[in-house]
């Protein structure tokens, strides 16, 4: 063993050297060097690395041996033995600083050398295993970051090193206490006292310590009280561990508990096959789910099923690539009930826990949704009929059109307009108005496909979206489906009240392409239905705009007309077959134009009809009338009776029979001698006309009815209103006496008539045979060309003197 121990010699004397060598290498040790100066001794250290070094403390050079040990032990760990003649107390001292393997006295023996330098190895050997231990040990604490601490005695408490970062000793308990929390000083005494008073106890503390960087950190004081062999003392160690960072760690974790369990939002914990793992409270009151409901399955309104294919793979695409989703769904609680939902979908990385999961936070935004749907249908929605305003209407067309092109299919826009329901309107009041509106929206919808829109414009007007129509054909068939919907009696306020509509039908792609034409085009045909007698239905055409812009301006041309006085009456005489005279005058209004000569009623009436102006030349025509009965009874014709033709809006001027009573008393006209013609639309179970009528009678004024046959005259009506005269429309003398249907229906007229106790007047009679016919079947006037055309006033006299011989030349 001695073979492979190195020694290195310092000394300075030579032959005392040389003879240690020998001695040495007796002994069995190798001897690496002899070095007589402290510089030689170092840089033979340094090349030879010896095991130990026989250092004499006297030797050449500035530095003695004491020196040079210091010096040595700096770089080396090298156990060291002096050699010294000398023991003074000084130099003793001095040595014992360099922590020395032994003293060697000169002169000493073989075996004096031989066992302080095996006694010198062995401890060498002890102390390096202990200090490896050591090293370990603190190796171990640093990288656990924990410090120890020791109460060394009664008092005083050591600590061996800081816990952080920095591994500084903390060799003064009083300053390491002073930077404990105030709050947690008196924990920490009181933890140290308990351990301190029962041996054998154990625990742990955990407090603040401010740092001298103003930051808090969290320390764990763990320590047991150890038996000593003074029965009197126990040992208390530790370790001090800085727990700062789990602290926080478990603050946010206390913090995220408190958070999910008392969240409003639902929050879900998913696994990584997106299957159900858990959940807070509000989730379970948010969908009425239970956990067993969910136990291994994926979320009910996240399934593929759910939200469909794309926008499954849309959404976890988007949590796999960046992290988190987020966006609004529509889906059903347990119990069905529809709930709109705004969801956050967050990706929980494997490297928190072994594997990736998924957190889903769910707030019901259902009333938010619900809020604005309302807001939306406010503003898209007719609040009365609940069906789409113009402007979701305008929408929807455009969206049909798109699709009509694309599909190359017919599509068809029907104009709806309740015939009259201004009257319904004025005379049962706005609330009434509003239920028949509301019970018309009801019937149309109920007989319209699922592909058609219904919507109100406003007021009385509808309109239906009707696309992919096959032919003109099934458009009428839609246009029927309506007017018989609403023809089925409405019952508001107990009272039944008949409906109709006119409808207006434009067609894609026949008459336009564009959404507004379209619906120009429908309600421009809308008023075509309503000129072909209401209750209609009409296709547009281009005459029909030619049509609408000729009665815009021909109504700005009557209006100047009216104020210019162009008008002029012609009257027609009526001859009585009784009396074999003329009996009346129907007046028959013509237009004197500057340009294009007279003109016609055809030209005045039905433009003036569709406005108020209707009134207005009625009124003119009823005072010009008037006068000019007057004149007439002044020139000795005073039994001459005019009739006036009076039109359905006159007939509902609340006005009419004030006008009329005022005319008769300035006039002086017999009420009897002014006969009113009104046509069968005016005998409609409506009360503004009915009053009127009644009214009129009250004047004593004859009512007939012109154009007799062509209207829809309820029987009931002929016998309860005041009515004096049947007017038998021409057409029906047109075809006397050949056309045998004509013939019979003037017979029954006439039969009716009698049975009524009313005077019948036959109108458009040109030839002898229809007067001829007529006159045996009992009719009592008869009015026409065969007698006069209408004639201006002044040839009245004439005619009326004249008339006779004519009669008698026909002899009927
Ligand atoms: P109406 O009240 O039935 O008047 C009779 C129409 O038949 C008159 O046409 C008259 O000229 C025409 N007529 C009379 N005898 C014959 C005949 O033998 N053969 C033929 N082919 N026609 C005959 P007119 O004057 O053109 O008036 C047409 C319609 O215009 C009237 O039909 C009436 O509905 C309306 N009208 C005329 N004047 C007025 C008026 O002052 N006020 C109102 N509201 N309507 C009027
Ligand atoms: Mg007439
Ligand atoms: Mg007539």
């Amino acid at each position: 063993m001695s073979g492979n121990i190195k020694i290195l010699i310092v000394e300075d004397e030579k032959i005392v050297a040389l003879d240690l060598k020998r001695r040495l290498t007796k002994l069995g040790y190798q001897v690496t060097g002899m070095a007589a100066s402290g510089e030689k001794a170092l840089a033979l250290v340094d090349q030879e690395l010896p095991n130990i070094v026989l250092m004499d403390i006297h030797i050449q050079g500035d530095m003695d041996g004491i020196e040079v040990a210091s010096q040595l032990q700096k770089i080396h760990s090298i156990p060291i033995i002096y050699l010294t003649a000398y023991s003074e107390e000084k130099t003793v001292t001095r040595a014992k600083t360099t922590k020395p393997y032994g003293y060697l006295l000169k002169p000493f023996s073989d075996r004096e050398l031989h066992i302080i330098i095996q006694v010198s190895i062995e401890r060498f050997e002890n102390d390096f295993q202990l200090k490896k231990s050591e090293e370990h040990f603190r190796l171990a604490l640093e990288a656990a970051r924990l410090g120890t601490w020791e109460v060394k005695n009664s008092h005083e408490i050591f600590m061996s090193k800081r816990p952080n970062g920095n591994i500084e000793p903390i060799s003064n308990w009083q300053d390491f206490f002073f930077t404990i929390d105030d709050s947690d000083k008196q924990r920490v005494v009181d933890f140290i006292d308990k351990l301190r008073n029962k041996k054998g106890s154990a625990g742990e503390i955990e407090f603040r310590v401010h740092a001298d960087s103003n930051k808090t950190l969290w320390y764990k004081l763990y320590g047991k009280a150890f038996a000593t062999s003074d029965a009197a003392v126990s040992q208390i160690v530790g370790v001090l561990q800085e727990t700062t960072e789990s602290r926080l760690t478990k603050d946010r974790l206390a913090q995220a508990a408190t958070v999910f369990r008392y969240a409003a939002e639902g929050i879900v914990i998913l696994n990584k096959s997106r299957q159900f793992s858990c959940a807070n409270d509000a989730f379970y009151s948010i969908t009425q789910f239970k956990p067993h409901h969910l136990k291994n399955k994926e979320l009910p309104f996240l399934t593929n099923h759910a939200l469909g294919d794309s926008q499954y793979e849309e959404i976890w695409q988007h949590v796999d690539r960046h992290d988190h989703w987020c966006g609004e769904i529509s889906t059903f609680k347990r119990s069905k009930e529809t709930m709109y939902a705004w969801l956050t979908i967050g990706l929980i990385p494997a490297k928190v826990n072994e594997e990736q999961q998924y957190v889903v936070m769910i707030s019901d935004i259902t009333v938010i949704r619900e809020a604005q749907e309302q807001l939306s249908s406010l503003a898209y929605y007719d609040s009365l009929t609940k069906l789409p305003n113009r402007m979701l209407i305008m929408d929807r067309l455009q969206l049909a059109l798109t699709k009509a092109t694309r599909d190359a299919s017919m599509l068809g826009v029907l104009f709806i307009d309740l015939d009259n329901f201004k009257r319904v309107n004025d005379t049962l009041g706005h609330a009434h108005g509003d239920s028949v509106l509301c019970s018309a929206a009801h019937r149309m919808a109920a007989v319209l496909r699922q592909s058609d829109t219904l919507g109100r414009l406003g007021g009385d007007e509808f309109i239906v979206i009707a696309p992919s129509v096959e032919s003109n054909e099934a458009l009428i068939k839609v246009a029927e489906k309506l007017l018989d919907c609403l023809s089925q009696p409405v019952v508001i306020n107990n009272m039944e009240i008949v409906l109709s509509c006119s409808i207006g039908i434009s067609v894609y792609p026949d008459h336009s392409k564009h959404h507004d034409d379209l619906v120009q085009m429908s309600d421009t045909a809308m008023y075509e239905a309503k000129n072909k007698g209401r209750n209609n239905y009409a296709f547009y055409h281009p005459s029909l705009t030619q049509k609408a812009v000729h009665y815009l301006t021909r109504e700005r041309e009557l209006h100047h007309a009216l104020i210019k006085n162009e008008f002029v009456l012609h009257y027609q005489p009526q001859f009585s077959f009784s009396q074999r005279r003329i009996t009346g005058v129907e007046a028959l209004i013509r237009w004197q134009h500057p340009v294009k000569g007279l003109l016609s009623p055809a030209e005045i009436i039905p433009v003036a009809e569709t406005s108020r102006l209707i009134v207005e030349i009625g009124n003119w025509i009823l005072v010009e009338a008037c006068k000019q009965l007057r004149q007439w009874h002044a020139k000795g014709l005073n039994d001459l009776r005019i009739a006036v033709n009076i039109s359905i809006r006159q007939l509902a001027d609340k006005h009419l029979q004030q006008l009329i009573a005022d005319l008769l008393e300035q006039h002086e006209i017999p009420a009897h001698l002014l006969e009113l013609e009104v046509t069968e639309s005016c005998l409609q179970n409506e009360i503004i006309y009915i009053s009127n009528l009644e009214q009129l009678e009250n004047l004593g004024i004859p009512i007939s009815i012109d154009d007799f046959g062509t209207g829809y005259s309820c029987l009931s009506s002929l016998k309860n209103l005041p009515i004096r005269r049947l007017k038998i429309d021409q057409s029906f003398v047109k075809g006397i006496p050949h056309d045998s249907n004509d013939c019979a229906i003037a017979a029954a007229i006439l039969a009716m008539a009698q049975k009524l106790n009313l005077q019948v007047t036959a109108e458009g009679i040109e030839t002898y045979d229809q007067a001829f016919f007529l006159g045996n079947l009992g009719c009592h006037e008869l009015q026409g060309y065969l007698l006069s055309k209408p004639v201006p006033a002044e040839q009245i006299p004439y005619l009326i003197r004249k008339l006779p011989d004519r009669i008698d030349a026909f002899n009927f």
